[in-house]
């Protein structure tokens, strides 16, 4: 198995930690992320599976940063079955490292709003935002977490690119306080997270869900329940491309029947969909219809 993520708890506390080297990397690919928006799409859309999988089958989670950088709005969708699909405003945003000399994904998020949606099929979608911290993610996340849902969570993320650009190691692992944890688990868990280092230093040492896990949680007996295979997923098919066509003006129809065809992209995959002239015609023939039958 390539990208998983595990669920595992111990008394008062429940951790998830995934892998997601493959489909970062295929986000990247497809999208043709420099690395700054390698590392702030890859741990989003880590970020997001995280999210999701406290959520029920069927149900879903936007996340979305809209901050006032270069680098624009990044958004990841995740399914609670481990099915992600994300994508950044600017894929090829570049600025210096940062005064750690790290890739400097703050600066290039900048000042707004986080905003987490969750789908549940049933009711109408329920949607929070709070202010950006940093910019980096994990904290924003973090944040969001205590803010808006009112749990008491730890949230870390690394996406490691190489210098061609290519993602070696991608993953990510989140920490939730249940109400029923007592005092010395809190303060236990405080130790730990103080000395923990950073996520891409463990995934870059190789380290697979499990072994992040008894990471973070050193000193605590833990139990390890499912695992959910993780992959990247867009849902668009030529059909929904085709209502972004129907919803388009008559005067921008005409200019593309005029162009003879058009080429498509899914923003959220990159995925391109052509049309002839032919089907650009015969839909601007359905939208004349459509309007005199009005
Ligand atoms: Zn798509």
């Amino acid at each position: 198995m390539s990208d998983y993520l595990v669920k595992a708890i111990t008394a008062g506390v429940r951790v998830y930690a995934a892998v997601t080297t493959d489909l970062v990397g295929e986000a990247v690919r497809r999208h043709d992320c420099y690395p700054i928006a390698a590392a702030a799409v890859g741990r989003t859309m880590t970020g997001a599976l995280l999210m999701a999988a406290n959520l029920k089958n069927e149900e879903a989670i936007t996340v979305s940063f809209r901050g006032n950088g270069p680098i624009g709005t990044i958004t990841a969708d995740a399914t609670a079955d481990g099915y992600v699909r994300g994508y950044a405003g600017n894929p090829h945003v570049n600025l210096p490292l940062n005064e750690n000399g790290k890739l400097d994904v703050g600066g290039a998020v900048g000042q707004g709003l986080v905003t987490v949606t969750r789908f549940t099929g049933l009711k109408e979608p329920m949607s929070g935002s709070v202010e950006i911290v940093t910019g980096e993610i994990a904290e924003d996340l973090t944040q969001y977490m205590f803010a808006s849902e009112q749990t008491p969570s730890s949230i870390g993320l690394g996406v490691l690119v190489e210098s061609d650009f290519k993602v070696s190691a991608a993953g990510g692992f989140m920490i939730q306080l249940m109400p029923d944890a007592d005092e010395e688990t809190v303060s236990r868990l405080e130790e730990n997270l103080k000395s923990l280092r950073p996520v891409t230093s463990m995934i870059a040492d190789g380290l697979d869900a499990e072994a992040i896990i008894k990471e973070v949680m050193q000193g605590f007996e833990m139990e390890f329940l499912s695992t959910t295979e993780l992959s990247f997923r867009c849902q668009c098919s030529k059909e929904r491309i085709e209502d972004v066509l129907f919803s388009l003006s008559r005067a921008d129809l005409k200019t593309l029947v005029d162009d003879g065809q058009a080429e498509i992209c899914c923003h959220f995959c990159g995925e391109k969909y052509h049309f002839t002239g032919e089907e650009l015609a015969h839909i601007l023939k359905l939208v004349d219809g459509l309007e005199a039958g009005k």
